[in-house]
Order: C-alpha cells, then sequence, then structure tokens
C-alpha cells in the first residue's frame, strides 16, 4: 500500500497509525487485528488504555513480522515516579509480547519537577533497550523544550484535528525535525460533519473524514492516528494517499480552527 512515511531521528515511520483507544476485549483485539491485515502498520496504545494486551493478542495473530509494525505506548503520570516508571514499562512490554516499543511517551506533563524526572527515565528506557525512541504527549512548546534538554525527544502527541490552532508548535516541531502526532484527529467525528468538510469530500469525491486526514497528513512532519473500530471506517481511513488537496483547499481546512 502507499503510504506516507516520516523520518524522525533516522527512524522510518507511517505517517497514518491506528488509535486503540476504547478497542478492548476480544471485540478490540479482532479490530486491530482487522487493521493489521488492511495495511496499518502503526498502532497506539496506551498504559491507561487497558488494552495493551489486545494489541499485542493482535499483533500475534495477525501473523506479521514485529518489525514491520510500529507499535507506540505511553507511561501515565501517576508512574512519573523512580519506584513506578521503569516497572510500568516492562509490565507494558509484557502485555505488548515485545521485548522493546518503537515510541515510547510520556502521556501528560506534570509539574516541571516531575517532568524532569520522567524524563530523565525516559532515557533509562532508551539505554535498556525498553523503546527505540522517546517522547511526549499533550506537552506546551516551553515543557518540550524542557524535555529536549534532557532526553532526545522525537515526538509530541497532541490533539490536532481541523478545530485546533497549533501552528505555533508544529513550526517549532518542523525545525527541529520533530513527529507532531494528531490525537483526535476527527476530533472524535463531529469536524466529519462541518459543512466545508462536506463541500470538499463533494469536490474530491472522498469522505470527510479522509479530506480531514489527507489535510493533516499534507502537513510536513505531521502523523496521524484516527481510531476506528468499524471495519469501512478503518479502511476508509487508509484510501487518503491517491489525492491531494490544493493550497486552496488546505487553507480553507484552517479557517475551522477555534
Ligand atoms: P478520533 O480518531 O478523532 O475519532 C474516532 C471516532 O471517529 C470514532 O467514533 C470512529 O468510529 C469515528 N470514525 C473513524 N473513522 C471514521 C470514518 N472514516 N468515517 C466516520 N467516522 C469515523 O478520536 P479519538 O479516538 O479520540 O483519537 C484517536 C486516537 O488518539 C485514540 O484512539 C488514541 O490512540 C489517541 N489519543 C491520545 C490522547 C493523548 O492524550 N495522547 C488522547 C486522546 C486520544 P468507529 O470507531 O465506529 O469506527
Amino acid at each position: 500500500m502507499n503510504q506516507k512515511i516520516l523520518s524522525v531521528h533516522n527512524t522510518q515511520i507511517p505517517a497514518l497509525g491506528l488509535g486503540t483507544y476504547k478497542l478492548t476485549g476480544k471485540d478490540g483485539e479482532k479490530q486491530i487485528e482487522q487493521a493489521l491485515h488492511l495495511g496499518y502498520r502503526h498502532i497506539d496504545t496506551a498504559e491507561m488504555y487497558g488494552n495493551e494486551a489486545e494489541v499485542g493478542n493482535a499483533i500475534k495473530a495477525s501473523g506479521m513480522p514485529r518489525e514491520q509494525i510500529f507499535i507506540t505506548t505511553k507511561v501515565w503520570p501517576n508512574d512519573f515516579s523512580k519506584k513506578r516508571f521503569v516497572p510500568c514499562v516492562e509490565d507494558s512490554l509484557r502485555k505488548l509480547k515485545v521485548d522493546t516499543v518503537d515510541l515510547l511517551l510520556l502521556h501528560w506533563p506534570s509539574d516541571d519537577d516531575t517532568n524532569k524526572l520522567a524524563t530523565e527515565l525516559l532515557n533509562d528506557c532508551l539505554h535498556k533497550q525498553y523503546t527505540m525512541l522517546a517522547g511526549v504527549s499533550n506537552f506546551s512548546i516551553k515543557q518540550l523544550q524542557a524535555a529536549q534538554k534532557i532526553a532526545p525527544v522525537c515526538c509530541n502527541q497532541v490533539e490536532y484535528s481541523p478545530y485546533n490552532n497549533n501552528n505555533a508548535l508544529l513550526q517549532y516541531m518542523q525545525q527541529q525535525g520533530m513527529m507532531l502526532t494528531a490525537y483526535s484527529p476527527l476530533a472524535r467525528g463531529a469536524a466529519i460533519k462541518e459543512p466545508v468538510i462536506k463541500a470538499l469530500a463533494d469536490k474530491y469525491h472522498k469522505t470527510g473524514a479522509q479530506i480531514i486526514l489527507r489535510w493533516l497528513l499534507q502537513q510536513p512532519n505531521v502523523a496521524a492516528i484516527p481510531k476506528a473500530g468499524d471495519e469501512k471506517h478503518s479502511r476508509q481511513n487508509l484510501e487518503v494517499f491517491d489525492f491531494e488537496l490544493s493550497d486552496e483547499d488546505m487553507q480553507k481546512v484552517f479557517t475551522l480552527a477555534k
């Protein structure tokens, strides 16, 4: 399948991934496995989602070689302590049934001192090869800069749909050669219903979700991780690499920012 690949810290990362929040239990496992069969090669999970075991089972059941799948997981702030951080990552690896993840994120910022400690612990996980890359999520530019002084942070996963204005953060991250991973890229389905999006869907003979995902993925250094439990949605979300939005139409989507 034709996919956009981002090159970040010498690693090739499929720009479109599968968000898995709420994909739990046997159904979730099947939905994740099905996504792998459809062509997804980037899976986003987190300790907090309670579905790392499901992701691990789905990868095993798919028969896909581990090295072909980019796996991201995250550590929740409750575990940002010397005592809990590394054991928590070891638990994630056990559930995922892998020796290492591709990207490990601090899920949410805490206070400055705790962020500093957690970023040092991210470094420990890099040295232990529990993860290949280190990143953060929901960090401001200031918090990101502080983390960059401690660890080779390559990613900030933040909410990014047509409703969010992330210009300053994205510009900074592009300058730094980092990846901005857009979570809730469809605004949990709400942005699809916008008249501007509907008009573009008609113009390009695509769905609203495809217009939004294309708009995100056309921006340099941006990855997107839509969640789709429905097979039709999952399939549609992959079909965004066979058309291009004009500059004018890109700008129309930017006008939806609140
Ligand atoms: P989202 O991806 O914006 O929206 C998911 C919703 O859109 C689901 O209801 C899904 O329905 C629907 N949908 C998906 N594809 C569609 C399509 N082609 N047409 C119509 N509807 C479609 O929202 P999200 O789940 O909040 O975010 C995605 C992922 O981001 C999460 O799963 C998680 O991995 C990550 N995330 C991270 C953070 C963080 O703090 N780092 C926070 C929130 C989310 P169906 O499921 O029925 O297909």
